[in-house]
């Protein structure tokens, strides 16, 4: 070293609002996030956002809240200037809210900036400028009462993150995520979102909820949401809960806001999956908003420097309210899919023009991010795309159609499908699904009840083993007896199945029987016996329900029919894919223009 200088130097305040602004400041979507939080803090009802360059230019936030006065003014760009902690008292809002009072510090530092605000009480507003931390008088201007924030050319004094910004498509796509997650919990705001002056968004604050989930998303979302709400416990949840005809196949269209600000949570989101289960294929994630309120004590905000996860007290609780909420409501509605037919031509109305304006803005955004994930919606089999209609009317008219018991017609078509009269015009039922739900269920009572009925073999049916494979069925004796099985040894490496469940006579025992074993070795499910056993019972519906391209008479049709008003989730088979699709006879009279 040979040098006398010791090694610690004290960073002067810019260097440490810099390297603060690193965490707080990512990007220009995350001075979007900051702004329009502090003008919700200042009690704003209108904010209006407008951005250039994908807000690589210019970032611009103006809003009518109760502004500041020209000293408040000159301390908002100091670190560690909050005006929302005065006594000791509010120290406790630190941890519950998470003010630190560097957000404006930590911006300035790394941007020009202008700030114009106006208090309700003052003649004039007052104006400041800070250009990278080198700060400006304050100087009398005019201006509206509220606060303006214009921050332009970002981290241009700082050319290694200035490189890191990504195109204005994709910079504006994360802005406009960031005003979809302030807008969506702050429903009673207007909001305008502006891009190189072309406006983007307009949301009004009397619309309500899903309306504005309607204008921040689209009419499709919003008219397939399920709404549920509880209150238990100190926890009120409101969620809406997407059909899964609107499901999509990544986790984006999963908003949870705590207390009004947006989180994202691995145990709520396993929560919400846990809910949909049954009721979506495995590789699906559903549409769902979801607002939580509980107490600022039952969790930290101070894990995470943008407050994008917290630490939740009790995850248990919340984890389970969560999941009864969410799924008693789910089991509760009819989540059969309605096909949709194609639009005809002259159907694009009014408003549908403006939202392709939105939707085209953001479309790269999506393409990008969201890979995917638009126009997701259930039209038609792939097979039948192209051709409107044909494959149900050409053939609806040959065969001889059938009635059933109360009255409505069946038909079934290529051995698979049954097509059903309805009352609102007519469904097509996958023979193999639908009978696949109603065994689960059937299986799921018994077991519950304790009568899987079993029956003796005539012939035992044997089977060859490995001595880790005798092992595991040794260890599952119990379950095996639950489900009214019975083995017995039947020579060197050799068992014998000697008594099987009744209600699972189409089912082939030993391959049953392998399937299970693969089912036990299974380590993630030797853990977790529930869904162990509910996935043996998965499987057992499978092999024992009515395959499809299975000629079927019209008795067994008729009792598939009559068996579907039993089960509580008859619109998809166990696996989450759909049993029943609806046509409505509207639909038909528009599409043969009828009306
Ligand atoms: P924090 O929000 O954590 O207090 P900020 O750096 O974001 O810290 O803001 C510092 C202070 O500046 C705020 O506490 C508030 O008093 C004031 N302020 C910032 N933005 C506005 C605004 N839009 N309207 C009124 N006051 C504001
Ligand atoms: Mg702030």
């Amino acid at each position: 070293m040979g040098d006398d200088m010791g090694q610690i130097v004290s960073l002067d305040q810019n260097m440490i609002n810099m390297i603060a602004a690193g965490e707080v400041v990512e990007r220009p979507a995350s001075v979007v996030k900051e702004l329009m939080e502090n003008s919700i803090d200042a009690g704003a009802t209108k904010i209006d956002v407008a951005v250039e360059d994908g807000g690589r230019k210019l970032i611009s936030v103006t809003d009518n809240g109760g502004g500041m006065d020209a000293s408040d003014l000159a301390l908002s760009f100091e670190s560690h200037a909050t005006s929302k902690i005065k006594t000791n008292a509010d120290l406790h809002t630190i941890s519950t809210l998470g003010f630190r009072g560097e957000a404006l510090a930590s911006i300035a530092s790394v941007a020009q900036v202008k700030a114009i605000s106006r208090t309700k009480d003052s003649l004039a507003a007052n104006c400041l400028e800070i250009d990278c931390g080198s700060k400006g008088d304050v100087n009398p201007c005019s201006g509206d009462f509220g606060t303006t924030i214009q921050v332009r050319d970002i981290f241009y004094k700082l050319p290694a993150r200035r490189k890191f910004l990504k195109t204005a498509n994709t910079e504006f796509g994360h802005i406009i995520e960031q005003f979809i997650r302030i807008a969506l919990p702050n429903s009673g705001l207007d909001m305008t979102l502006t891009h190189n002056g072309r406006e983007i968004c307009r949301v009004n604050g009397t619309e309500g909820l899903r309306q504005r989930i309607s204008e921040l998303f689209s009419d499709e979302i919003a008219e397939n949401l399920i709404e549920t709400a509880t209150d238990e416990k100190g926890l009120r949840i409101l969620a809406f809960l997407g059909k899964p005809d609107i499901s999509k196949t990544n986790n984006n269209y999963q908003y949870i806001f705590l207390n009004g600000r947006y989180i994202r949570d691995k145990f709520i989101s396993h929560a919400i999956r846990e809910a949909y289960r049954g009721n979506l294929e495995p590789d699906r994630f559903p549409v769902v908003f979801m607002f939580i309120q509980m107490p600022f004590e039952d969790y930290d905000v101070n894990v995470h420097p943008t407050k994008i996860e917290v630490r939740f007290y009790n995850t248990n609780l919340l984890h389970s309210q969560i999941l009864a909420a969410l799924r008693s409501k789910l089991l509760a509605t009819n989540l059969d899919i309605h096909a949709r037919l194609p639009a005809g031509p002259n159907s694009t109305s009014g408003s549908d023009v403006r939202r392709k304006e939105i939707t085209d803005a953001m479309s790269e955004f999506f393409k990008k991010y969201r890979t995917g994930t638009t126009q997701q919606r259930f039209n038609f089999p792939a097979a039948s795309r192209n051709t409107t209609y044909s494959p149900v009317s050409e053939k609806i008219a040959t065969p001889a159609i059938n009635q059933t018991c109360d009255n409505r017609k069946f038909l079934q078509i290529h051995d698979s499908f049954i097509v059903t009269e309805s009352e609102e015009g007519f469904a097509i039922i996958d023979q193999h699904a639908l009978h696949e739900r109603i065994m689960y269920e059937n299986l799921c009572k018994r077991i519950k009840n304790g009568n899987l009925e079993s029956q003796r073999l005539l012939l035992p049916a044997s089977f060859e083993l490995t001595d880790s494979q005798a092992e595991l069925l040794q260890k599952s004796v119990e379950l095996l007896e639950k489900l009214g099985i019975e083995i017995v040894p039947f020579g060197p490496k050799t068992m014998a199945i000697q008594a099987f469940p009744m209600i699972l006579s189409k089912a082939d025992p030993v391959d049953f029987i392998r399937d299970l074993m693969d089912l036990l070795a299974d380590k993630n499910l030797s853990v977790e016996t529930d869904r162990l056993l509910e996935e043996i019972l998965d499987m057992a519906a499978c092999k024992a329900a009515i395959k499809a391209g299975q000629k079927l008479t019209d008795n067994e049709i008729e009792q598939l029919l009559a068996d579907r008003h039993l089960v509580e989730c008859a619109s998809r088979c166990p696996h989450g894919r759909p049993t029943t699709i609806k046509f409505s006879i509207t639909e038909l009279e528009k599409q043969f223009k009828r009306t």
